[in-house]
């Protein structure tokens, strides 16, 4: 634990994470140093009394050799109000029940933040480190 002690969360950081995402969503993260897949453990709570939601302290790790990254990831549940190639506009509810639009980056699919924008639905977004980088259910 000592080495994650020592990893920060920076702008490098992310844009590796981000760029090991499938932007399909249809296989998991790969590893940017061994191209094996990479999973995410959540550690804690960030207690935040400026947030409408919990964020935690995220390791994502490959499954095969060292490497890992630190970050801070949630997940917010939405609709997509608006979007383009690279920033989506999120709308969803604080927890007094007020609506809050939220502005994120994102490496989402255009087809896929289409349909959602068109559906009205409300998905849950996984977001780490400020950028929407997976749709779940
Ligand atoms: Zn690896």
């Amino acid at each position: 634990m000592e080495e994650l002690a020592k990893m920060r969360y920076d702008k490098g950081d992310t844009e590796v994470l981000v760029g090991a995402w499938d932007t399909t969503g249809d296989k998991p993260m790969k590893c940017p140093k061994c191209g094996k897949n990479m999973i995410i453990v959540q550690v804690e709570p960030v207690y935040d009394a400026d947030n409408a939601y919990v964020p935690y302290d995220t390791i994502i790790e490959c499954t095969s050799c060292p490497f890992k990254i630190r970050a801070e990831s949630f997940t917010l549940l939405g609709g997509v109000k608006d979007f383009s190639s690279n920033h989506v506009e999120i709308g969803s509810w604080s927890p007094s029940g007020s609506r809050v639009l939220s502005d994120y980056e994102h490496v989402l699919d255009y087809d896929l933040l289409k349909e959602l924008k068109e559906s009205e639905e409300l998905v849950e977004f996984l977001v780490v480190n400020k950028h929407v980088v997976e749709v779940i259910g």
